[in-house]
């Protein structure tokens, strides 16, 4: 029994109930392990989708080069499909994420742009503007762009939403997800309730976003937008993949919550997952204890895996020079 290229390993990630860290949560809980997949995250799923879909639209040819502003894992899925099919990958990161992250870019053949973070998106050295640019200037380049890229959200409504609904027999009551492009929570929110319209889908968010003001007024407010530590959640835009009629409720997180709930799940749930995963998982338990009983279901997301994030949450002199352990 043997797959045919490590991108048909992707998808059909285990759900796994959580046990200790859910103290006075009458609802059962459970855990989308998404560091499963071949690239250790849960963007593999939608790093494929957008080269499928650009492939049969004619967009991507081959020999073509892929270009992609990426916290890291939508790189890797990008450069895991990029290999199985022959293309070339550069991608652009912001300077705030882990070395780690740009490391293993590097170590799948791909090229790493590393651009300045505490500049806004329209700033011609973004790495949205970056990407940008490289995508005009290279002949036969291709800018997925996860933010608008609806392929993104089309992967998690066909595979996630699916997996999840199947292994909870259709008991699910609750999901929750961190919000970054807003293509996990939006993908499989719409899958889900169209199987029970009464299912309500948490947003997690974090403090310096903009998306759970935006939510509750419908207004773009600058001034929630600041500089803060957690990868992977939260913007500074609106991208398209985030439809707020999918988003029935936003819980913002703190980087000390998110960063405290991480090393948690490693140590009392053996789920050694990264920073995004314990900010989901601290919200979505605050919303859990408020709003569900013992006859609820809560699916959590998991994004990726702990590895990339040793120097930072998982190393305790970093963890007490940011203030978060005593
Ligand atoms: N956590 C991590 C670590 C991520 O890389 C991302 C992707 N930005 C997310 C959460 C959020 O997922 P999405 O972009 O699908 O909203």
């Amino acid at each position: 029994m043997y797959i045919n290229n490590i991108i048909e390993a992707i998808g059909n990630t285990p759900l796994v109930k959580l046990n200790r860290v859910t103290d006075g949560v009458k609802a059962t809980v459970l855990a989308k392990v998404e560091y499963f997949n071949p690239g250790n995250s849960v963007k593999d799923r939608m790093a494929l989708r957008m080269i499928e879909d650009a492939e049969k639209a004619g967009i991507l040819k081959p020999g073509g080069t892929i270009i992609e502003g990426t916290s890291g894992n939508t790189g890797m899925g990008l450069a895991l499909a990029a290999i199985a099919k022959g293309y070339k990958c550069i991608f652009t990161m912001s300077d705030k994420q882990s070395k780690e992250k740009i490391d293993i870019l590097k170590a799948v053949g791909a090229e790493v742009m590393v651009c300045p973070t505490n500049v806004a998106p329209e700033h011609p050295d973004s790495y949205y503007s970056v990407a940008k640019r490289l995508n005009q200037e290279i002949p036969n380049s291709f800018y997925p762009n996860q933010y608008d890229n609806l392929s993104n959200s089309a992967a998690h409504y066909d595979t996630s939403g699916p997996e999840i609904w199947k292994q909870t027999d259709g008991k699910i009551t609750c999901f929750a997800a961190g919000v970054g492009t807003g293509g996990t929570i939006c993908g499989i929110s719409k899958y889900l309730k169209e199987q029970n319209p009464d299912l309500k889908a948490v947003g997690i968010d974090t403090y310096g976003s903009v998306f759970k003001k935006y939510k509750e007024t419908g207004i773009f407010d600058e001034e929630e937008i600041y500089p803060y530590a957690t990868e992977g959640i939260g913007e500074d835009i609106l991208p398209k993949n985030v439809n707020f009629d999918l988003i029935d409720t936003f819980i913002k997180v703190t980087d000390k919550d998110g960063a405290i709930m991480t090393r948690r799940l490693a140590k009392e749930e053996g789920l050694f997952v990264g920073w995004s995963s314990g900010s989901a998982v601290h919200g979505a338990l605050e919303y859990a204890k408020e709003h569900l009983t013992e006859h609820d279901t809560l699916v959590i997301v998991l994004p990726d895996h702990g590895t990339r994030y040793l120097a930072k949450i998982y190393n305790d002199d970093w963890m007490r020079t940011q203030g978060y352990l005593d």
